[in-house]
């Protein structure tokens, strides 16, 4: 039977989160999404990576008579996304092009005999005759569109198979449709409506905030030191990711990272397929590796546990920055997203927007994107506010990134700002050119080295004016300033630096400047002891650190879980977090609980798998010290 009473569907779904899922409730509108498709309603599901989209369709797939068709276009990831359904005890199994002919034609028929409740497909396997046949013969419990802005030609991750994906709602009218995605803005939504055929849908908007990670910004002043620190302290023994700009700048880090003791893997387009498929195996199945990676790694890493994710070279967008930023902590446990960014990224990326050949609309385009992420990284005030701004939404203080946590020292800069500036035009102004970054500080400080003495900038009245002011502090503060435009740098010309229209206001005295004081020196944080120990307090509802509650007997008891996962995954040969993901091990951890009764409790701990798991886990816990 097909459930149609509100009431009996919500009962049933609520039912089946707890027994199938092992989790005590819905989050955010999950339980109305579910309510609706279950009831034969189509959807259209825009939540955040992590925000918990695949019970949306998955729990109304189980409700619902018949096999729900799941269209996927991360072939890669199918066969772990089944694995984990049938750990759960779910009828699952999946069809594309990594199946043989016989293993095929066995999904085929448990099919037909309705045997499977949910059915991963890939897109272009889907639209095959033979595929349409089968489910023409299949009772069919709803359809759901992952990954939904694939439609999208504008998208980065176009394929042209999803424009077909309209044929669902031709050749089966009444088969409910539940389309998801975690892009967001406007013209996307468009596009999948439209596109897919969707007009009737109901669209489910969610927060995009994703509360678990925290922002970080720093200053780069020694990025590799900087990022060891980041990684081989507070994140040490962690899963995460380290984006670089460059395939060389990948090898580099990751070669330098091994010889530092961290356990880390290289992955761009410059590596042939099976070194980079076999990397990305390994990313998944084991336990605390960093994979250092250009922006080629990206979709689809739908790893839970990744802890943090590391950005040594800005990205060209904010939209960029969450997406990637948003790969960590999808299983709703803290998260860190920390970026190193200094002067060479702002005036790199403005290089690029000016040396690339497309056209002015897009020079624009790209340019006001550059400005909104330099933006975010330059703010004094709560990144999150910030963040979510972009995306239109409005927030208050997170109390979960580095400004609300550290407040920055605000600075009224407007004097420096002018010295900088006068000292620009004055060199300009002598010698009839423009010179660099180094050698304008040079000046400004009084440092008369050979080239300053050689073109005779040791006589100019601005010749030592910063004296009071570090190489570094100069430093941050042309940074800014090439944020907020007060000062160009010509790319065709050796990096000069010049004047802009904006910058005469300042000098003029039309506009003041208020910047974060820069810091002398790089900030060593020792490690783990020293996280929101300052700053603005946290609400009660942000998740805490992995290690704030520091508690010795809870984390050792976490180590040897997880090391009791990891001989579990291997023998079953699957990733670990199939098996339990870092969140519920944690909150084994906390609770130890001596009775089955007491582990079904911990949230993540389904009906399927306290019978597989249970009493080993109780008998572990039983033999883990006081
Ligand atoms: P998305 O596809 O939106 O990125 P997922 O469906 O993979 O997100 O869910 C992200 C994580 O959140 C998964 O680890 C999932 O098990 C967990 N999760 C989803 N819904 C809930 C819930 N109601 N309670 C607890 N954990 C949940
Ligand atoms: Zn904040």
């Amino acid at each position: 039977m097909t459930p149609d009473d509100p009431a009996s569907i919500d009962r049933d779904a609520l039912a089946i989160l707890n027994r199938v899922f092992g989790y005590p409730s819905f989050r955010g509108p999950q339980r109305d999404i579910v309510a609706h498709v279950a009831g034969g309603g189509d959807a259209l599901v825009l939540m955040p990576t992590g925000g918990g989209k695949s019970l949306c369709y998955q729990i109304p797939a189980l409700l619902r008579d018949g096999v729900g068709v799941v269209i996927s276009p991360l072939i890669a990831l199918m066969q772990d996304q089944v694995e984990a359904l049938r750990e759960l005890g779910v009828r699952a199994a999946f069809l594309n092009s990594s199946l043989g002919a016989r293993e095929a034609a066995a999904v085929e028929r448990a099919v037909a005999a309705g045997e499977i409740d949910l059915l991963y497909v890939a897109p272009e396997r889907l639209l095959a005759p033979r595929c349409l046949e089968l489910l023409d013969h299949a009772k069919l419990a709803l359809f759901a569109i992952d990954e939904a802005h694939c439609v999208s030609q504008w998208g980065h991750d176009f394929r042209p198979e999803y424009l077909q994906l309209a044929v669902l709602h031709e050749r089966w009218p009444r088969v409910p449709r539940v389309a998801l995605t975690a892009t967001a803005d406007a013209l996307t939504r468009r596009e999948i409506v439209t596109k897919l055929a969707l007009q009737s849908a109901r669209e489910f908007v969610s927060s995009f905030d994703r509360p678990n990670i925290r922002y970080r910004i720093v200053e780069k002043i020694d990025p590799k030191r900087q990022l060891l620190d980041f990684v081989a302290g507070a994140h040490a023994g962690e899963a995460g990711i380290v984006y670089c700009a460059s395939r060389k700048k990948v090898d580099e880090i990751a070669q330098w990272l091994t010889a530092q003791g961290v356990a880390a893997l290289p992955y761009h387009a410059g590596l042939d397929n099976a070194t980079r498929s076999a990397h990305q195996a390994r990313f998944l199945r084991e336990d605390g590796l960093v994979m250092v990676a250009t922006i080629a790694f990206g979709m689809g890493i739908d790893k839970p546990d990744v802890r943090f994710v590391a950005h040594l070279d800005m990205p060209k967008s904010v939209e960029g920055y969450y997406q990637e930023t948003g790969r960590a902590g999808r299983d709703g446990a803290p998260a860190e997203a920390w970026m190193a960014y200094g002067l060479a990224d702002v005036v790199q990326q403005r290089r690029l927007i000016e040396q690339s050949e497309a056209d002015d609309t897009y020079k624009r385009v790209s340019s006001a994107k550059l400005d909104a992420m330099l933006g975010l990284a330059e703010t004094i005030d709560c990144r999150r506010v910030r963040l979510l701004a972009y995306f239109g939404e409005s927030s208050r203080p997170c109390g979960n990134c580095d400004n609300c946590l550290e407040p920055p020292e605000p600075w009224d800069a407007t004097e420096p700002a002018r010295k900088l500036l006068s000292c620009i035009y004055r060199i300009r102004q002598a010698s009839g050119f423009g010179f660099g970054a180094q050698h304008v500080i040079a000046v400004l400080r009084g440092h008369a080295s050979d080239r300053v003495r050689q073109h005779g900038h040791d006589a100019l009245s601005t010749f030592g004016i910063g004296a009071d002011l570090s190489e570094t502090e100069w430093r941050a503060v042309l940074r800014q300033l090439i944020a907020q435009q007060l000062v160009a740098v010509d790319h065709a010309r050796h990096q000069v630096l010049a004047l802009t229209d904006s910058s005469r206001e300042l000098l003029r005295g039309e506009r003041t400047l208020r910047l974060r004081r820069p810091k002398a020196e790089p900030s060593r944080r020792p490690g783990r002891t020293a996280r929101r120990t300052r700053g603005a307090p946290v609400p009660a509802d942000a998740p805490t650190a992995a290690g704030d509650a520091a508690d010795p007997a809870v984390d050792a008891l976490f180590e040897r879980l997880r090391q009791w996962r990891r001989v579990t995954a291997t023998t079953r040969g699957v990733p670990p977090y199939v098996i339990f993901h870092d969140a519920t091990l944690r909150g084994i951890a906390q609770r130890r609980p001596v009775s089955l009764e007491e582990l079904a409790a911990v949230s993540g701990v389904g009906e399927k798998k306290l019978d597989a798991y249970g009493a080993e886990l109780i008998d572990l816990i039983g033999s883990d010290g006081p």
